[in-house]
């Protein structure tokens, strides 16, 4: 079971940070993951993206809440 977005979908995990960081690096994947940060989830242990202001220690618990990403 993966994490997943305020909308219900899940939300884009990967394996390992390069494969998140090559995805958030591809222009395809713009404007949505642009200057992403690529991180590991404590809930599910995968690598997630996720906008660098929601990076500090309480992200886990907020970030599921948020209405963007
Ligand atoms: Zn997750």
């Amino acid at each position: 079971m993966h994490c997943l977005r305020s909308n219900g979908t899940e939300r884009k995990w990967f394996r390992t940070r390069e494969a998140a960081e090559k995805f958030a690096a591809d222009p395809k994947n713009h404007p949505v993951y642009l200057g992403d940060v690529a991180h590991v989830s404590g809930k599910c242990g995968f690598w997630h993206l996720s906008r660098p202001e929601r990076l500090f220690p309480e992200w886990e618990t907020l970030e599921e809440n948020a209405t963007v990403n």
